[in-house]
């Protein structure tokens, strides 16, 4: 039997932080009352002339030098013409024969555990169209223009990857460099971030493309996974069956975890792409290019490389680290104070664990009342001894509330270890005397029954003890075991 492979081709939009719209100066905040934020030009009243947005342009270079494209100067915006009753003026301005950006690639982590070059097509502009708003108790829509205007790249990629997996590899890939840059707020839910799978199936040894199906408006990494997984699975009984794959566009449903189809080729639009007579070519002077390359900051790939060579720790576990720029900048901060290694295991053990205890934001330490100060000065504090691991883990959740420095919450709470050499050894004598039988076992060569003489000093001292000269003073008083 003919076996099938997926190939994968992804459509992702990246919303642009700039503070107003592309081509006018209202604001692009998320979630005002409808229609607050419009203009003549973002309403597309007659004779309004479009203004291109200088940042917004910046940005969209920014992606395109991030993932090793070429940036065409100049570039040209082209009217896509289509009827909806969101899109004022009957066209959206888009990038057609010359977008912005072409020809780049990017890195991920492959199926075959191996790094896997993804090609990028191209990187254009666009503007984003309003919102219909149905209200069908009401038995009316209404239209909300607020987001019409708003700035877009479309990140298109090569059909490169071959699985869900790789899919959503590339995705988060995707979503760090914007991130990173500071060019996208992420924000997934907002629709900041957003992506349509193409996807189709092929005998395997096959070098030509099978029809592809287009899954609209995956929103989260999860819904991506599960509607590509879906769709291969469909399509690949589909053509074991005998059947052949339709090039359609369809939605997928949540609920039922399915795609189900939205429209067919045949009725796909004719948008009669031209250039937009209102704007000039695009040119983005070779200087200004330069500074913007100059400006990349490492990404996370890179940083999470960097971070393995510092700590000792496997790459897998510090993907923690690098979810966002700050949280790698706070943990750079706290690891260029105290034992690096150190400091990621306190970050990835008790400090995410209180992140998730009260809700605070993993990838957002400027919200947490504790700092990287704070941080190393617990991993400090257990290194040189005064306080022991299990005190620093105890105290733990107590820090990350308050944002106290651990010294001082020490000292307050008397909770410094116990090294006093006098005071340990009235303690071991203690045990010693309380415990015949086990220290009887001990001589006799039950080396394991020293942990438990520790532990019981340990329970005295309510774990201030110094374990290493309680260790000592056992060694001391009862010998090497015959
Ligand atoms: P459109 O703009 O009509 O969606 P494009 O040619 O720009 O068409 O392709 C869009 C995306 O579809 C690209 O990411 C491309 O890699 C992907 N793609 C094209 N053909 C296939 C295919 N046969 N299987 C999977 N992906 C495909
Ligand atoms: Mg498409
Ligand atoms: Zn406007």
């Amino acid at each position: 039997m003919t076996t099938y492979e997926a190939v994968i081709g992804l459509e992702v939009h990246v919303q642009l932080a700039t503070r107003s719209k592309l081509f006018c100066s209202c604001s692009t905040e998320f979630g005002c009352p409808p229609n607050e934020n419009v203009c003549e030009v973002c309403a597309a009243m007659p004779g309004a002339l479009p203004i291109l947005n200088r940042q917004a342009v910046r940005f969209a270079a920014l992606v395109g030098l991030a993932l090793d494209c070429r940036i065409n100067s100049p570039s040209l915006f082209a009217r896509k013409n289509y009827f909806y009753p969101d899109l004022p003026p009957g066209y959206q301005i888009s990038q057609f024969e010359l977008p912005l950006c072409e020809g780049g690639h990017v890195d991920i982590p492959g199926d075959g555990g191996g790094v896997k070059r993804v090609g990028i097509t191209r990187i254009h502009m666009e503007n984003d169209a309003g919102k219909n708003i149905h209200l069908p108790e009401r038995g009316c829509s209404h239209v909300d223009l607020n987001r019409a205007g708003t700035p877009l790249v479309e990140i298109v990629s090569e059909p490169d990857m071959g699985s869900a997996d790789e899919a959503v590899a590339y995705l988060r890939t995707l979503y760090g460099v914007v991130t990173y840059l500071g060019v996208c707020d992420g924000n997934m839910e907002e629709g900041s971030f957003r992506c349509d799978a193409n996807v189709s199936v092929r005998p395997v040894g096959e070098s030509r493309l099978g029809t592809r199906t287009e899954l609209k408006n995956l929103n989260s990494f999860r819904n991506v996974h599960r509607a590509i997984e879906f769709e291969i699975l469909r399509q690949r009984d589909l053509c074991e069956d005998g059947g052949t794959v339709v090039q359609e566009t369809r939605l997928y449903d949540v609920v039922r975890n399915v795609t189900t189809s939205m429209r067919s080729k045949e009725e796909a639009h004719d948008y009669r792409y031209f250039p937009d007579p209102d704007l000039l070519p695009v040119i983005v002077p070779e200087g200004e290019l330069e500074e913007l390359r100059a400006s990349l900051p490492e990404m996370p790939q890179a940083r999470l490389g960097r971070f393995a060579t510092l700590t000792g720790l496997p790459v897998a576990d510090l993907e923690v680290l690098v979810q966002s720029r700050a949280l790698a900048d706070f943990f750079e901060k706290a690891a260029g104070l105290a034992d690096p290694r150190k400091v990621a295991n306190m970050m990835l053990g008790p400090l995410m664990r209180e992140c998730h205890a009260t809700g605070a934001k993993t990838g957002d330490p400027a919200s947490w009342a504790m700092t990287p100060e704070a941080v190393a000065q617990l991993v400090g504090l257990v290194d040189k001894g005064t306080i022991s691991a299990k005190i620093a883990n105890d105290i733990f959740p107590e820090l990350f509330r308050s944002g106290e420095m651990p010294e001082s919450h020490v000292a307050a709470k008397g909770l410094g270890q116990i090294s006093d050499a006098g005071a340990l050894e009235r303690a071991v004598d203690a045990v010693i005397a309380a415990n015949a039988s086990e220290v009887e076992a001990y001589r006799g060569g039950k080396r394991k029954v020293l942990s438990f003489l520790v532990g019981q000093v340990m329970r005295q001292t309510q774990g201030k003890a110094n374990p290493a000269i309680v260790n000592e003073l056992f060694a001391r008083k009862l010998g090497d075991p015959s």
